[in-house]
């Protein structure tokens, strides 16, 4: 079966992680900030915080910016339900924009009718979560120019996106957001197994991220409350969490992130040969505009003649694992007994019913790529 997507592992990588095994700390040594530093490097941030999961990153990310009790918090339905569950660990109420049926993300235009809607009735989110689907960047001035005027803070769900580039920089670089949170899981751009990074250009909210993901607790003088009692000195200054990367992980990331630029270009070089090849079949295709600057996390199509389900089906005989993305979060059990009705954001919906991700992953071969176009094919003529 050729999956949808899978992380590319070199020996470069074992000897990375073997060496922190045999000669350094597990935990709490060089590699975590080596890390860090070396993602500042790559996005242009200022500060970064590599963290335990992605998830884990979205969770810091509200925290620091104080998102609690009160407060609301919106992002997009068509997304992995990870960026509206932070809101709901911080105690604010979860709401959504409609996504854009082209590029399938955030619609800029529903965003600034809710926007009204909400300045009228006193319900502006605190924060808003946007999700940079399948690699492709939102309209981030737009947004920015909406949201920066109301005060909201934007969080960027860039867990598809490392790699992905907006307006000719590397997203990541926080132009238009407060901050952006990075996710190192195996499907993702690049892995350190479980991971994530919250990058940002905002010292106060960089130091609020290091300090909820590493228990609450300093040791840095200058953010203790009282005089150091002594050299062993730690404060709890807040209820943190311990959502500490490993060194072994970092070690692995660090390796995983010199070679980004080809995992890239590999992606984008597979999405374009989907792009000539699947033209002349009865599916809507992402945009050719995005080819470019995608980090293409996913190949995303939507199945317009035929069921999906009997081309899901077909296709896995076939042996051409292909995946759907994603069930949009409002129609989770868990969020329509929170008041969602699936008809609150149509156009996730309607994509979600249509939508097929077709294998796109580092070292999928052409022969491959050619035999999952041929089942296509097959299975859609
Ligand atoms: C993968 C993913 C996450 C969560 O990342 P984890 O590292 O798996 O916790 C969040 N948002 C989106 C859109 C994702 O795809």
């Amino acid at each position: 079966m050729i999956p949808y997507g899978k992380h590319n592992i070199i020996r470069d990588d074992i000897d990375a992680v073997v060496d922190v095994l045999e000669h350094h700390f597990l935990t709490q040594g060089s590699k975590v900030p080596e890390f860090e530093k070396a993602l500042c490097d790559y996005t242009g941030a200022k500060y970064c915080t590599a963290v335990n999961s992605g998830t884990s990153g979205l969770h810091v990310a509200c925290l620091a910016l104080g998102v609690g009790i009160g407060d609301y918090l919106w992002t997009s339905p068509n997304s992995f339900a990870a960026s509206a569950n932070c809101g709901l660990y911080c105690a604010a109420k979860v709401d959504f924009v409609d996504i854009d049926a082209v590029t399938r993300n955030i619609c800029p235009i529903k965003l600034e009718q809710k926007l009204l809607t909400a300045q009228q009735h006193g319900t502006l989110p605190k924060a808003l979560v946007v999700v940079h689907f399948a690699g492709h960047s939102c309209d981030m001035e737009t947004i920015h120019a909406l949201c920066k005027p109301l005060n909201i803070a934007i969080i960027e769900d860039a867990a598809h996106a490392l790699g992905a580039m907006y307006n000719h920089k590397p997203v990541g670089c926080c132009e238009f957001s407060d901050m952006a949170v990075l996710s190192f899981h195996p499907v993702k751009s690049i892995t350190t197994a479980e991971g994530g990074a919250i990058v940002s250009n905002n010292k106060i909210l960089a130091d609020a991220c290091a300090l909820y993901a590493k228990h609450g607790i300093t040791r840095d003088i200058d953010q203790l409350s009282s005089e150091s009692e002594g050299p062993w000195y730690y404060q709890q200054l807040v209820l943190g969490y311990n959502y500490r990367l490993s060194d072994l992980q970092a070690a692995l990331g660090i390796s995983q992130l010199k070679r980004i630029d080809s995992f890239i270009q590999q992606r984008r070089e597979l999405a374009s040969r989907y792009l000539d090849a699947l033209p002349n079949l009865p599916l809507k295709l992402p945009t050719k505009d995005s080819l470019k600057e995608s980090s293409w996390h996913l190949f995303m199509v939507e199945v317009t003649e035929h069921d999906r389900k009997s081309v899901y089906e077909q296709l896995h005989r076939l042996g051409i694992g292909v995946n759907v993305h994603y069930i949009p979060i409002h129609c989770h059990p868990y969020y329509r007994d929170l008041g969602f009705a699936p008809t609150d954001f149509p156009i996730s919906v309607d994509f979600y019913e249509h939508a097929l991700t077709l294998p796109l992953f580092v070292g999928l071969s052409h022969a491959e790529q050619d035999k999952v176009i041929e089942a296509l094919r097959s299975v859609l003529q």
